[in-house]
């Protein structure tokens, strides 16, 4: 993955003739792709990662960028379940970085608890979103129907604690009175933990599947074609590993996959 390239080298259009191109049926039925994509996927990957690089300013973003490179490789060599792994967590880093740069916030919680490496600590705690479902929820209950959820608001799809349960989340928490004041709402909550009043919302962090939900939210966009690749992607992993793919066939098969899910999601995030 070396050269330079310009961005009217990208055409997608090839990929009509896998108009249904289904990844899980390609490894069920052991089926090949006939067609050697070595050239273009370097075009793509390479204006992906300049793009990435230009968009996103958070260091969160490096991650997106090596999963690229890591699929790259590890599809290469044959790795198959690798190689699908990284396709996997892109596509949830590059749906993470947008909903960050949508929420607005100068000190954003989901990216310092990926910076700070305390994503799984929140999650331990059970602080955790499992759908767009009980996010927007949270908020139709604090802000009514339709509302986009921006700074301060965001804490309030999270876990009222009272000062005590709340002193070991300060990094990832927010003043109830606060919220109050920035919209002129009242708040009444008791803390999860032990029923006294509430002060604090302490943000919940969204699970793999409400992220693409989350990313549908916040732009608009219909991301059922996302979920159902995310899906895919993960029947890979578990259960079935599909470890005799034959490994001279992995390359064509993922560099087509990572086209198509490029080419998606672009449109949504770009
Ligand atoms: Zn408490």
């Amino acid at each position: 993955m070396a050269r330079n390239f310009s961005k009217k080298e990208i055409n997608f259009s090839f990929l009509k003739k896998y108009g249904n191109f289904s990844l899980l049926s390609y490894l069920i039925e052991n089926k090949r792709v006939q067609e050697n994509f070595e050239n273009i996927t370097e075009v793509i990957l390479n204006s992906e990662i300049s793009a990435i690089n230009t968009k996103f300013g958070t260091p969160a973003k490096y991650d997106a960028i090596i999963a690229l490179k890591q699929g790259y490789i590890s599809a290469k060599n044959g790795l198959l379940s690798a190689a699908f792994e990284n396709s996997r967590f892109f596509l949830e880093r590059l749906s993470l970085l947008k909903i960050i740069s949508c929420m607005d916030m100068e000190y954003n919680p989901y990216e310092q608890a990926i910076i700070n490496r305390d994503w799984h600590v929140l999650i331990d705690n059970k602080f955790t979103i499992y759908s767009i479902t009980q996010f927007t929820g949270r908020l139709n209950h604090y802000f009514g129907k339709n509302f986009m959820a921006r700074s301060s608001s965001i804490y309030s799809t999270g876990i009222p604690l009272c000062g005590i349960h709340s002193k070991h989340f300060k990094n990832y928490s927010y003043p109830i009175n606060e919220i109050e004041k920035d919209y002129a709402i009242t708040i009444n909550e008791k803390c999860a933990k032990c029923e006294k009043k509430a002060t604090r919302f302490v943000i919940s962090l969204p699970k793999a599947g409400a992220i693409i939900g989350l990313l549908g939210y916040y732009t608009g966009a219909d991301t059922r074609d996302l979920g159902k690749i995310y899906a895919d992607y993960s029947r890979v992993l578990h259960p079935y590993g599909f470890y005799s793919y034959s490994e001279e066939n992995v390359f064509n098969l993922w560099s087509l996959d990572i086209i198509r899910l490029v080419h998606l999601i672009n449109k949504i995030v770009f």
